[in-house]
């Protein structure tokens, strides 16, 4: 079975909402290293002091401190049979030594154009109580509050300034990992550009 999977793609290309489908449809756990940095800044934990002001200026938190954190998140019960990976590997660095630790089955490489990644990104909003995504650019209508009663609000990284450089940093440091796993034969490329259900859809039929 496919179980040790990365989601792969520009910031806003719709990993994490893919990983969430998916990993309900495999039963395995989807781990998304951002998540973690936000919920250790929240705690105000030492590692969310460290990440904090890396993570509000749209760069990326050191390759050692990622990869600890990923291999101590995988020893955990729920990751044994298999995870769903989203936001690591960033780097060239964090790919090889990941590759030192696991097999990796299948790598989806999600594809949506750059204009879209910006606005996708400027219109997220968050629930701030059960973390639901919206999009002010997709909602029927311009609620400011979540079903469930959470206040939506903007991510910090979310703000134009941030956005730019969290895409400079993607091209130049994550962009690379395609060509690595296309040749390590794990990639498979899906049209990210198109409705969330579709998008899933198109996953779920090359498994
Ligand atoms: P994300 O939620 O995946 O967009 O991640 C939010 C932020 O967390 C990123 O902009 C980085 O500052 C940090 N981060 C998350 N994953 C990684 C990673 N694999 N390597 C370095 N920084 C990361």
């Amino acid at each position: 079975m496919i179980s040790k999977i990365v989601m792969l793609g520009i910031v806003g290309a719709g990993k994490g909402t893919q990983a969430k489908r998916l990993s309900r449809y495999l039963d395995i756990p989807h781990i998304s290293t951002g998540e973690i940095f936000r919920e250790a800044v929240k705690k105000k934990t030492p590692l969310g002091l460290k990440a904090k002001s890396i993570m509000e200026a749209g760069d990326l938190v050191p390759d050692d401190i990622v990869i600890g954190i990923v291999e101590e998140r995988l020893k955990e019960d729920d990751a044994q049979d298999g995870y769903i990976l989203d936001g690591f590997p960033r780097t060239i660095t964090q790919a090889k030594e990941f590759d030192k630790l696991e097999d990796l089955d299948r790598v989806f490489y999600i594809t949506i154009p750059e204009e879209e990644s910006v606005k996708r990104l400027k219109g997220r909003r968050i629930c701030s109580k059960c973390k639901k995504e919206y999009n002010i650019y997709l909602a029927d209508d311009d609620t400011e509050e979540c079903p469930c009663g959470g206040k939506l609000i903007q991510r910090e990284d979310d703000k134009e300034e941030t956005v730019k450089i969290r895409i400079d940093n993607y091209i130049e440091q994550t962009e690379p990992l395609i060509e690595y796993y296309r040749k390590n034969n794990l990639l498979v490329e899906i049209d990210g550009d198109q409705e969330i259900d579709e998008v899933f859809s198109n996953i779920k039929e090359t498994l």
